[in-house]
């Protein structure tokens, strides 16, 4: 049966409990290797319910996950779900410097194209972490052959936040051409726009205020893009021990994203990144956004021991 409602974009950001950016009492890339991982389960269960609800959508998966958990990939890739970057090293863009950031997305994109078979081509920065002064990254990622970004976010952002009058998918004009865009989706709010369809937000929030503002997007003619991470329907995953805002921030309605996910997926209609790109292509071409002014600033020198190390040869 065909269904004609407005398609939405639901992604899954594949990364562990963990791989929490920034923060006093978190983990560091040291740490990893010793901690227990709880990824596969938590994918695995996300599987079911894109399964269940017969919804083929994009998992961006962090490299130093699919390093150590092939099968992991080869299974989402099996289940016939697009397979996108979300970076090596789990790293906000400001600690990287152009060659540190131009290798960790060739090593990613290429690991990750060997285990799944198929082409990467799209991108989402740990913690949308692209502002205006890392406009340059996008030139970074063209280089590195990918052909769509989703990191924006047009309004408040923890770690990113990138003005814009384009609320939805659309285009930016880069040095080296033009990219796709799908930006986290935002409502109004106070005078300012703030997400509301991922991480904490989506936890936070109660599911009529999701429902209402995906109608709304979709009446407006754009897609919701919901985020979620295969930790957040894990209540029993371990606590860190944040400083007292972060810890809400991280781990407030962990017991509600399964049944969040749930009704969204029988109440909206979803699909991947990619697959909604190349379905609305002729509508979004005439929304561009120039950043190139913006990448033409020379990217800040990150402290040189913050820097991520290139990612051992795939
Ligand atoms: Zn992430």
């Amino acid at each position: 049966m065909s269904d004609d409602r407005f398609p939405n974009i639901m992604t899954v950001d594949v990364e562990d409990w963990f791989h929490i950016l920034e923060v006093e009492g978190g983990y560091t890339r040291a740490d990893w290797e010793g901690l227990e991982e709880r990824v596969v389960g938590n994918t695995d269960r996300m599987l079911g319910l894109f399964d269940e609800a017969g919804v083929r959508t994009t998992f961006f998966i962090v490299g130093w996950v699919a390093r150590r958990q092939p099968d992991l990939v080869r299974r989402i890739a099996a289940a016939g779900h697009e397979i996108g970057s979300h970076s090596y090293w789990h790293e906000v863009l400001g600690r990287h410097d152009r060659a540190s950031l131009a290798a960790d997305l060739a090593a990613s994109k290429q690991l990750l194209e060997d285990l799944s078979g198929s082409e990467v081509t799209g991108f989402r920065a740990p913690g949308g972490s692209i502002t205006p002064g890392q406009a340059w990254a996008f030139d970074v990622m063209m280089e590195a052959g990918y052909r769509y970004d989703s990191s924006l976010c047009p309004g408040y952002s923890s770690h990113g936040g990138f003005p814009s009058p384009y609320l939805g998918p659309h285009r930016l004009r880069c040095e080296r051409g033009l990219m796709d865009e799908v930006p986290s989706a935002t409502i109004g709010l106070g005078g300012r726009r703030i997400p509301y369809a991922g991480g904490g937000y989506l936890r936070l929030f109660p599911y009529a205020l999701q429902k209402a503002a995906t109608r709304l997007e979709n009446r407006s003619g754009r897609p919701s893009n919901v985020y979620v991470h295969p930790r957040e329907i894990d209540a029993g995953q371990p606590r860190m021990d944040l400083p007292a805002l972060r810890r809400f921030k991280y781990y407030v309605g962990l017991e509600s994203t399964e049944s969040k996910m749930r009704s969204l997926l029988r109440d909206f209609r979803w699909m991947g990144a990619r697959a909604w790109l190349d379905a609305h292509a002729a509508e979004i071409e005439p929304c561009v956004l120039d950043v190139r002014e913006h990448a033409a600033t020379q990217p800040p020198q990150p402290d040189p021991a913050l820097v991520p190390p290139a990612p051992e040869a795939a």
